[in-house]
């Protein structure tokens, strides 16, 4: 987790990242730095009513590139939020949104509070005030920027701040689709809460699918064999587990922040969870060996960590420790530059955050398309198609005489769900985009890193962008 002496790194170590990609480039260095730069920086103070008297409430958002409109990005509610790490957040946003060719420039809000600590009611509030002084400074909407959820915020947020911008402006059609990650109800859309975790899971597939970068690492092809640590259990680290888990690997490891449980045997996520609702703590979970010290739980044997936590989980001082081979950032900005340098000496491969957990925001684009559309996915197509399956099926059938089995008939016959639809163009998004990245690797000497990689490739989509824009002349 961040602490104080961290406070003004970490967008020091995106831009660091940036700048080692930025070499196997070959742009101007005005536009690079243009691209660097955080074009926005809002921060605000707002007070609420708390017990007798007031409290003042210290909140960001920043809009960090403005090279495609609007511009995209969670909001993080916790009492470490700083104006450092909402750039840093900021940044790779749009790195992340280029890298999986989503529309959008990046952006990042935070709101400085323990949620702990308030009610419901003042957290209404608070987000509510929170999303009255973004409409005041224009720094929300539906062609402007689209906040969504993001550590410590969820739908029942992205709810308020919905029902206040629509409160607030009246009649404006597209209103809908000023904030993403809303629940269903309120026309958000389905899947998008286990994007993140799903998509996790398709970037570790995809990478341990390549037989010939696992070779190199001393591993077997394929999830079957692989045994996966996950840090955090919350939104992201939940469903990266389950459909690691779904997909094949087995889960030996879960940390969280009262400490971490091991078992080489496997774990199962859902009753693990389970044990961590009732008895408010992931220990004790009935064959596993408890380790106090959550970081233990990284250090155990394992192929894989996800880590789906917080940023600077990974530096100089523990990497050196890790067994795994690889690690898939789930979260944000988990490997400092330092430790990603040792842990590639070691050996090891990093699927990065940019492209690791760009999941999210690809459903999140997924579901603007549809506020934007006013309706959802499937809904003019999905009987038609069921329709002209079943007609042909019933074709065949009287040509050849033979007649096909019921629980075929079921598969072959429906139309595709919302929820299809969703998983299929994020899967085809995660698959797609790893392919690129892993390409640029191989061809460009001297990008050793996925992420030096991922970054070239949007460093270049961000640079055409802006010439096609004729900001650059
Ligand atoms: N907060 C998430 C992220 O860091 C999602 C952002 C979005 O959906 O706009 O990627």
């Amino acid at each position: 987790m961040a602490n104080l002496a961290d406070e003004n790194k970490f967008f020091a170590d995106v831009c660091k990242n940036f700048d080692s990609a930025a070499q196997f480039t070959n742009h101007p260095e005005g536009l690079l730095n243009q691209i660097k730069a955080c074009n926005s920086v809002y921060r605000f103070q707002f007070p609420i009513r708390r017990g007798n008297g007031f409290e003042v409430i210290d909140a960001w958002r920043v809009e960090h590139s403005h090279h495609m409109s609007p511009t995209k990005g969670g909001i993080r509610y916790s009492e470490m939020v700083n104006e450092d790490e909402v750039m840093a957040l900021a940044a790779l946003m749009t790195y992340k949104c280029a890298i999986v060719n989503v529309p959008f420039g990046g952006a990042k809000g935070g709101i400085k509070i323990n949620t702990k600590q308030y009610s419901v009611a003042e957290l209404e509030t608070i987000t509510r005030r929170y999303t009255t002084e973004l409409i005041k400074k224009n720094f929300i909407g539906p062609g402007i920027d689209v906040p969504a959820p993001d550590y410590g915020s969820g739908e029942r947020e992205m709810s308020w701040i919905a029902d206040t911008y629509m409160t607030m402006n009246p009649g404006q059609l597209d209103a809908l689709g000023c904030v993403t990650g809303k629940p269903i109800a309120l026309h958000g859309i389905r899947g998008r809460k286990e994007a993140t975790g799903r998509g996790v899971a398709y970037a570790v597939r995809e990478c341990v699918d390549v037989a010939e970068d696992m070779a190199k690492i001393g591993l077997k092809a394929g999830l079957g064999d692989k045994r996966v640590v996950v840090q955090g259990l919350g939104n992201v680290g939940y469903h990266s587990a389950k459909f690691l888990a779904e997909f094949g690997a087995t889960i030996v490891g879960l940390c969280e922040y009262e400490g971490a449980i091991y078992n080489a045997n496997g774990l199962n996520v859902d009753e693990v969870f389970a044990h961590r609702k009732n008895t408010g703590s992931i220990l004790g979970f009935p064959g596993a060996t408890d380790f106090r010290n959550s970081m233990e739980g990284l250090e155990q044997e394992c192929d894989i960590i996800v880590p789906a936590a917080l940023e600077n989980q990974f530096t100089e001082l523990n990497i050196r420790n890790i067994k795994a081979k690889i690690i898939a950032e789930g979260a944000n900005g988990p490997t400092t530059p330092e430790a990603e340098v040792i842990f590639t000496e070691m050996g090891g491969i990093i699927i990065p955050d940019m492209y690791c957990n760009a999941g999210g925001v690809t459903v999140s684009y997924f579901e603007w398309l549809k506020n934007l559309s006013h309706v959802a996915f499937g809904r003019m197509e999905n009987r038609y198609a069921a329709n002209s399956n079943a007609n042909l099926i019933a074709t065949l059938e009287n040509l050849t005489g033979k007649t096909i089995l019921p629980e075929h008939r079921l598969m072959i016959v429906k139309g595709a769900s919302e929820m299809e639809l969703v998983n299929s163009g994020l899967e085809d998004t995660m698959i797609h985009s790893y392919h690129e990245i892993r390409e640029t690797l191989k061809v460009k000497p001297g990008t050793e890193t996925l992420r030096t990689a991922a970054f070239v490739n949007s460093i270049d989509k961000i640079a055409v962008s802006y010439m096609n824009l004729g900001v650059w002349p």
